[in-house]
């Protein structure tokens, strides 16, 4: 078999998207997932009025809104994934992350009653899902959804489908922190993620997860922030404050089959803090890596054969690996 591979990187869901493909028709397979990257876009685009998403977020309200099969699925998993983790993650929480100007230049602490009045919108309980028809309806006006965090994962399940479909030997996809592996390279080696220290800068590791056909997905405080007054607010928000999620946690890392999951789990995860966190992920049978804001890493029992921690780094391992 060939080792040798192709590579490819667009600029696409906000995020670079790179491919590294293995085998003949890697050309082929690499420009079919830019393509299916950019329809993916179209459709749920949260800032163009004209995507599904612009369109139900302005007639949710008056009316049933039919949807594409890939966002109407998109947006039940989203529902149900709010349902396993009680809220935590909820693509309803749209207007107040608008308030807050997360991906735009507008980033700003708001009022607190400027939070209370558009925390009022958000309950993934106020969409109402018409599973025969494809349509979407909000039972509150003025609310509004954003599949910003789940849309990458949802796109890497794509890319794999891809893959598979077009049966190239390997590859990788990164959407933004969002990875997925396929197949097995070349030389049989297992394909190592590394896994961002949180208090350094990009491209330093705690450790290195070997990962088999998965995804990998890191929810981190550091990943996107504006400071204000000296303070650091983050992107993830506590659908329950309404302020960004204020755990014992710097990272959450989900390695799963479905990468779509593990964005969710991770984004749901992180907003629980570690207890809760763990919970989840065990009830949902995910591996993962968290780390403490005191520099605990703890893994699932099922990660513990394929995480290996950096020694001497500051980091250590907690008591409460096991599950
Ligand atoms: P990243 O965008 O860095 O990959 P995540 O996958 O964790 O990070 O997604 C965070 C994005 O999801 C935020 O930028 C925001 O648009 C949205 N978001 C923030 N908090 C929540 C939440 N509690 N539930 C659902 N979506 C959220
Ligand atoms: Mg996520």
């Amino acid at each position: 078999m060939s080792s040798e591979y192709l590579e490819s990187e667009i600029f696409c869901m906000g995020t670079n998207i790179i491919q590294r493909v293995y085998g003949f028709n890697a050309r082929k397979t690499i420009k079919e997932v830019e393509n299916e990257m950019k329809r993916l876009e179209a459709l749920m685009n949260f800032y163009k009025d004209s995507s599904e998403i612009g369109i139900l977020n302005s007639y949710g309200f008056e009316k049933e809104v039919k949807l594409s099969r890939d966002v109407f699925y998109i947006i039940k998993k989203a529902k149900y994934f709010s349902e396993i983790s009680q809220g935590a993650f909820d693509i309803s929480l749209a207007p107040v992350i608008e308030l807050w100007g997360v991906f735009t230049k507008h980033e700003r602490v708001p009022l607190e009653k400027e939070i209370k009045e558009k925390i009022s919108l958000v309950s993934y309980n106020n969409l109402i899902l018409n599973e025969g028809e494809n349509t979407v309806k909000f039972s509150k006006e003025n609310m509004k959804i954003d599949l910003g965090g789940i849309a990458k994962g949802y796109a890497a399940d794509r890319a794999t489908q891809i893959y598979k479909q077009n049966n190239v030997n390997a590859a990788f996809i990164n959407l933004g922190g969002n990875v997925m592996v396929f197949g097995e390279k070349p030389d049989n080696s297992d394909w190592s993620v590394g896994v961002q220290e949180p208090f350094k800068s990009r491209g330093e590791i705690i450790g290195v997860a070997n990962i088999t056909n998965e995804s990998v997905v890191t929810s981190g405080n550091y990943v996107r922030y504006f400071e204000d007054k000296g303070v650091k607010y983050h992107h993830i928000i506590d659908p329950r404050t309404g302020y960004p999620a204020d755990s014992n946690l710097m990272s959450v890392t989900v390695i799963s089959q479905n990468s779509m999951e593990g964005d969710a789990l991770s984004t749901a995860a992180f907003v629980l803090g570690d207890k809760e966190g763990m919970q989840l992920i065990k009830n949902y049978g995910a591996k993962a890596i968290f780390i403490t804001k005191d520099k605990k890493v703890k893994i699932t029992s099922n990660m513990r054969q394929d995480f290996y921690l950096i020694e001497d780094n500051g980091f250590e391992y907690c008591s409460e690996v096991g599950l």
